[in-house]
């Protein structure tokens, strides 16, 4: 069986996940290659040392010789968004896999020279677009495109969390414009990935964007707190958003609306096992429930509502990643996918920056 190599740069919140999700994925799925844990880098060279032991990795080095190291196939990046750039490119320079934390850039231009980047390199990529890789998301991405919900016409959407709403927050790498973007770049890019993945491509925005806390630490804050934005679907649908950072008692509701003529579809992270589903002439919402006849779930479970949870989602992604890696499939999020969901952003601080509706075409 074919070894593929690994290496992982960065050992945060995301780094974990990263490890996690490389070290379940051969214990819940029966895999087409065996996956070797090489190396591991961080810019902290003690806490990488400490993480390599207490993960499996067999050694700890900076992310350039990990990149370098010939027995490494895939490079995984879970480091500050501005890094992703620099990182992947490097990585797709040395003919490796790479599988990118969202959002895969700080700028359009940037996101767009690593699509390109990666189409000449030709290898899989793939972005931390985890939430897609929910077996609910996927059944009720089948009910649409089966027809169930009718003509659909309209997703409203919503990602809040509240890790940012004390003032005194402290300013981290996510305040500075230069390393990421905001709420929007932070929670948006999910929701609008998934959004998409229902629902298609977006062909033009309306949007308004506000930093609530204008100073965190003495120091000026240029990123966006809040965000909004209208959305007009290629397929007809209309669509509306908002993402905030500061909204009080939420920690991961990335949460949405999908409404048809035949039925409306509710989903929210924060119940991410549940669908609430309603079927035209129906006397009220339904709940439905993540069970082992979804293949995602069974993987890991056998009994209905003993329930995923989100580094499960993490497993899953990886899972889809290696079976790309071995050809079988082409699901999943890649530098081009990513690349479409920064087109959306882009447009949507155009858009409110202007004031104005913005075409993607024109971008
Ligand atoms: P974090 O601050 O917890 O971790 C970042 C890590 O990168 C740290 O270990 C840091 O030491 C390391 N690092 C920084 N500079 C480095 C360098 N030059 N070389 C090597 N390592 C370096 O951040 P996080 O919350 O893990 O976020 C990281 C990425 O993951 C971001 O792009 C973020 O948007 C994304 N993220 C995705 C999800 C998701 O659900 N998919 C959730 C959270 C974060």
């Amino acid at each position: 069986m074919r070894t593929l190599g690994i290496g992982l740069i960065g050992t945060g919140f995301m780094g974990r996940a990263h490890a996690l999700a490389f070290r379940q994925v051969s214990a819940v799925f029966e895999l087409p290659m065996h996956l070797r844990l090489v190396a591991l880098a961080d810019s902290d060279p003690a806490r990488a040392e400490r993480c390599a032991a207490a993960w499996g990795f067999e050694q700890a080095c900076d992310w350039q010789a990990l990149i370098a190291d010939p027995r490494i196939d895939l490079v995984a990046i879970t480091t500050p968004n501005a890094l992703h750039c620099p990182m992947a490119l490097a990585a797709l320079e040395a003919g490796k896999a790479v599988y990118c934390e969202k959002p895969l850039a700080v700028s359009l231009d940037q996101a767009a020279l690593l699509h390109r980047a990666a189409q000449a390199a030709g290898v899989v990529t793939r972005v931390g677009f985890n939430y897609q890789h929910n077996p609910m998301i996927e059944r009720l991405r089948q009910m649409i495109a089966a027809g169930e919900l009718g003509e659909i016409l309209a997703f409203q959407g919503e990602f809040s969390e509240d890790f940012m709403a004390d003032p005194q927050a402290p300013f981290s790498w996510r305040c500075d414009p230069m390393q990421a973007g905001g709420a929007l770049a932070d929670l948006g890019s999910h929701l609008l990935g998934m959004a998409r993945h229902l629902l298609g491509e977006v062909e033009a925005v309306c949007a308004d964007l506000r930093t609530v806390h204008k100073q965190r630490e003495g120091r000026v804050i240029e990123v966006d707190d809040q965000a909004s934005a209208l959305l007009r679907f290629a397929n007809g649908a209309s669509g509306a958003i908002s993402t905030s950072w500061l909204k009080q008692g939420y920690k991961n509701h990335l949460s949405f609306e999908i409404s048809g003529t035949l039925g409306t579809v509710a989903f929210d992270q924060e119940r991410l096992n549940e669908l609430r589903l309603y079927r035209r002439g129906g006397e009220g919402f339904q709940r439905l429930l993540a069970g082992p006849d979804l293949p995602g779930y069974a993987a890991f479970s056998p009994a209905p509502g003993h329930q995923l949870g989100y580094n499960e989602l993490k497993t899953l992604e990886v899972h889809e990643l290696i079976m790309a890696l071995s050809g079988a499939t082409k699901a999943g999020s890649d530098f081009e996918d990513a690349w479409q969901v920064e087109r959306m952003t882009a447009a949507i601080r155009l858009a409110a920056a202007q004031e104005r509706w913005v075409r993607l075409a024109s971008l």
